[in-house]
């Protein structure tokens, strides 16, 4: 058996856990059967951003007429857009194979690890015990049992990447985030797009408003179906037929489309790992258990990332990453904080968010405002004539602490940083007051959405 300071299961967020076991001069193993880097340079952010940046160039040519501006998209190159994003992709599988045979100390299996103990792993031929071990094995698509789906071709966020011809039709199964980022893009692509979603709003995390205004939006480009649930799918000629019922009245509808993408959420994949066997306790859904330090059940077993399913994004996953290695490394008692962990939906109008939604705020013994704030109450918004996005601030009245803010709107990812910082650094309305904002800038809409608390 070969003993190492540190194993390391996943090169997602695990990298930075190898990264931190290098500086220190550590040995490790990094065990990765997969493509390098995980989810998030391979099958989740950056392909469908690239992909989602085409699509925003499409929407904003189509939008131009608002500003005066007739425009006309002569042609959108889908097979080019789809090169691109795997070219890119290609590049950083390069980039991090040059990485790892440079970095001291690191040895690579590339093999699916399963436990036999807390410390032990067999991976592949090969027997591996860690002095600290790292669970970082991610998650895969969750496919809902429908009758018929496993008998048919469908898409996940996996396989839709390989697409190299533009589909005509497409049915979206789902109606969280990553479902209405790929609404979007192959809308602007010029698919026909049915979105079906079982609940009776989409992206049902985000305030009901900011779900609203981004259903009101993408219905002008794409079909979404709401409060529908996908009972069947058979094949109807070259098509694909989705059976569906009403989840209130029960009520039998059907929808035909040339693809079928099922985007319903993640699954964990501790089962892959057989965490069982060293028994590292999970939760109801398949999720790694763990304190605020990253620990789980097992003494020097730390799982981070979306397999403890805790927030599952990429700058959570890495930030968990560290703080288990300061743990574990330097025998600290650093803690996970998630009051200020920010997230983006790519979808248009764009989506950010931190904090508390206004329910979960009033859901708390705290005296809480809100206020709305439209794009236009700026001078920037007005020039751009930004009809559509809008803030919604949620502040404590008493102590003026900052406690959630959303943004539905162009560069809501960007704007929002500013409120994340101002919320890690105390949280108090202070924070945004006192810096000077350019003017006419749309980050200005942050004071100004304060201004308008009552
Ligand atoms: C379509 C899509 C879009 C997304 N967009 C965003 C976004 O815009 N912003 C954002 O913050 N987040 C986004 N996410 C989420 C983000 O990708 C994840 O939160 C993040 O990648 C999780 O990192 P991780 O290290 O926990 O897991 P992963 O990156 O999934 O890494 C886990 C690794 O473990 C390996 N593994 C699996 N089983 C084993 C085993 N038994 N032994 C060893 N290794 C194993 C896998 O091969 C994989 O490489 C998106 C996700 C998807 C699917």
């Amino acid at each position: 058996m070969k003993h190492y300071d540190a194993v390391v299961l996943g090169s997602g967020c695990g990298m930075e856990v190898v990264d931190q076991a290098v500086a220190r001069g550590l040995s490790i193993a990094l065990v990765e059967p997969g493509l390098l880097g995980g989810t998030c340079p391979n099958l989740g952010c950056i392909p469908s951003k690239m992909l989602i940046a085409s699509a925003d160039t499409v929407m904003e040519q189509e939008r131009a007429e608002r500003l005066g501006v007739i425009s006309r998209i002569e042609h959108v190159d889908f097979a080019s857009i789809m090169i691109r994003m795997r070219a890119s992709r290609a590049e950083s599988q390069e980039h991090m194979e040059h990485l790892l045979t440079h970095f001291e100390g690191v040895e690579t299996y590339r093999a699916h690890a399963a436990y036999i103990q807390p410390q032990v792993l067999q991976v592949g031929d090969d027997t591996i015990y860690g002095t600290q071990v790292f669970i970082a094995v991610g998650a895969r698509p969750l496919i809902p049992s429908i009758e018929g789906l496993e008998d048919v071709e469908y898409l996940t966020n996996e396989s839709v990447l390989e697409l190299t011809e533009i589909p005509e039709s497409l049915i979206i199964i789902g109606g969280g985030y990553i479902a209405v980022e790929y609404c979007h893009f192959f809308a602007a692509m010029g698919t026909r797009v049915t979105l079906i979603e079982m609940s009776d709003r989409i992206i049902t995390t985000e305030e009901p408003e900011i779900s609203a205004t981004l259903q009101s939006e993408l219905s002008k480009r794409a079909r979404i179906v709401t409060g529908t649930m996908v009972t069947s799918v058979t094949r109807a000629g070259k098509d694909l037929r989705i059976h569906a019922r009403s989840s209130l009245s029960g009520e039998k509808s059907r929808f035909d489309a040339q693809q079928v993408l099922v985007a319903v959420g993640r699954r964990p994949n501790a089962d892959l790992l057989r965490v069982e066997k060293a028994d590292i306790r999970i939760d109801e859904n398949g999720y790694i258990k763990v304190d605020s330090h990253m620990r789980t059940n097992q003494d020097n077993v730390f799982a981070v990332g979306d397999i403890n399913g805790k927030s599952m994004f990429m700058h959570s996953a890495n930030a968990q990453a560290l703080v288990s290695a300061a743990n574990a490394f330097d025998h600290q008692h650093v803690e996970m904080d998630y009051s200020a962990v920010p997230h983006a939906v790519y979808s248009y109008p764009q989506i950010a968010s931190v904090g508390l939604t206004e329910a979960q705020a009033r859901n708390t013994d705290r005296d809480v405002i809100s206020a709305l704030t439209p794009y236009m109450r700026t001078a920037k918004g007005e020039a751009l004539r930004e009809e559509v996005g809008f803030t919604k601030c949620i502040m404590d009245r008493n102590s003026e602490e900052i406690l959630g803010f959303h943004i539905i709107g162009p560069h809501a990812p960007i704007l929002i940083q500013e409120v994340v910082n101002a919320m890690q650094s105390g949280g108090h309305l202070d924070q945004i007051a006192r810096g000077i904002h350019i003017h006419p800038a749309m980050s200005e809409l942050i004071p100004s959405s304060f201004e308008d608390l009552v």
